[in-house]
């Protein structure tokens, strides 16, 4: 007998992309401080930390023949160059949350959420955040002031190749106001969640319903 408060969900993989300095990691971190059924995926880079970052927190931060070593183990769940470095998922986290019915929220560029399409179509829900123009983009970069003023440039010279990947996401939104943004981030995650195929018991629920 299933109890309608016992209904059982499958997690899903929730990831959210943009160009570096769009907000998306102010989102992220709003998202997860409100949402308890949701955790971050903490990816692995060949990155030098920047000053704050903590290992474990932002990124576990590795030297490449250990990245190497976990992505010939077939540890990642998908990995790509990004900049002059190296990005990838562990598998293993994200795959206990899922079978748990928790979900995942991923921060990772184009290449990855291309990766997770292929390999996970169903689990996936992905959006794109897209800044209000490219000098608000380049001033968010700027006043950061994590990064040097070359690799700010650098960073506006991806950010429209990375823009360019907008069609492939399944929702796109311009981060006019964080708190605007963040209430439809928050839409899309719920209405994602109650999605048929994502209650694998309603059919015996239902069922059960009926007699
Ligand atoms: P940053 O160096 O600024 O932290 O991140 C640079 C870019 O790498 C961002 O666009 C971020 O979303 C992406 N990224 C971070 N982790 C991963 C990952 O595990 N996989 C992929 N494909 N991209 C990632």
């Amino acid at each position: 007998m299933i109890q309608p408060e016992k209904l059982q969900r499958r997690g899903l993989m929730f990831v959210l992309s943009s160009p570096s300095g769009a907000g998306k990691t102010t989102i992220s971190r709003r998202l997860l401080e409100r949402d308890a059924q949701l955790s971050i995926s903490i990816s692995v880079t060949t990155r030098k930390p920047r000053a704050g970052e903590v290992h474990g927190k932002d990124y576990f931060f590795v030297s490449e023949d250990q990245f190497a070593r976990m992505s010939m183990e077939n540890e990642l769940l998908e990995h790509a160059k990004v900049f002059d470095y190296h990005y990838g998922t562990p598998k293993e986290f994200v795959e206990a949350q899922l079978a748990g019915g928790r979900d995942v929220l991923f921060d990772i560029d184009w290449q990855g959420t291309r990766q997770l399409a292929q390999n996970a179509r169903g689990d996936l829900v992905s959006i794109f955040i897209l800044p209000p123009s490219m000098e608000e983009l380049e001033r968010r970069l700027t006043t950061r002031a994590q990064d040097s003023a070359e690799v700010v440039q650098k960073r506006m010279s991806k950010a429209e190749a990375e823009i360019s990947h907008w069609v492939e996401y399944d929702y796109v939104l311009v981060n006019r106001d964080v708190e605007e943004t963040l209430g439809h981030v928050v839409s899309i995650l719920q209405a994602e969640r109650l999605r048929r195929q994502r209650q694998p018991q309603l059919a015996e629920f239902v069922k059960q319903l009926c007699g």
